[in-house]
């Protein structure tokens, strides 16, 4: 960063501090050729993210969008804001690390459900419907087969077997 009293190239650094939101690191930096004092700061990038849609328009990544998704999804469960967050937080950070820039909306769903899978079934399942548009109860039994087939593995699963054939057969019904 060139010195902005005389252009050198050099300069030190006399003191560094996280600004309020920790989204960014202030600087004060000391010209090493004309001691001229000044700030730098530093920030995240966050590069742009295009989701293609099913239709094939794109649209850029929306955040917001993906927690309200979300939120729907986990209503009246056990999940609570801050999960749902950390969740949105950590598929935000799955796309930025990504080496491609463009998404389908496919990879995003897959990816909610990856992360609904171990919260709650039930939130599993009313995401599924929405994102996989369920057409009928046979879409529904399917998943259901999916998940028990594929059992939870954290300790969050609340549901024993006994319940899943109960839910199952209700479904049938
Ligand atoms: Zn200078």
């Amino acid at each position: 960063m060139l010195c902005p009293n005389c252009q050198h190239k050099e300069s030190r650094v006399l003191e560094s501090r996280s600004t309020e939101a920790k989204q960014s690191i202030r600087r004060r930096r000391e010209c090493l050729n004309c001691k001229y004092r000044f700030t730098t700061y530093e920030r995240i990038e966050l590069v742009p993210v295009t989701i293609i849609k099913r239709d094939s328009s794109r649209e850029s990544f929306d955040r917001s969008k993906l927690l309200r998704g979300i939120l729907r999804a986990c209503e009246k469960t056990q999940v609570s804001h801050q999960t749902i967050e950390s969740i949105v937080d950590e598929i935000e950070a799955t796309l930025q690390q990504g080496t491609s820039r463009e998404f389908s909306s496919n990879e995003i769903g897959e990816l909610v459900l990856k992360h609904l899978r171990n919260k709650s079934e039930v939130a599993y399942i009313r995401f599924a419907s929405v994102y996989r548009k369920f057409q009928g109860i046979k879409d529904f039994v399917e998943t259901l087969n999916q998940l028990q087939n594929n059992p939870l593995t954290s300790e969050t699963n609340t549901c024993d077997d006994k319940d899943r054939q109960n839910a199952n057969y209700n479904l049938v019904l």
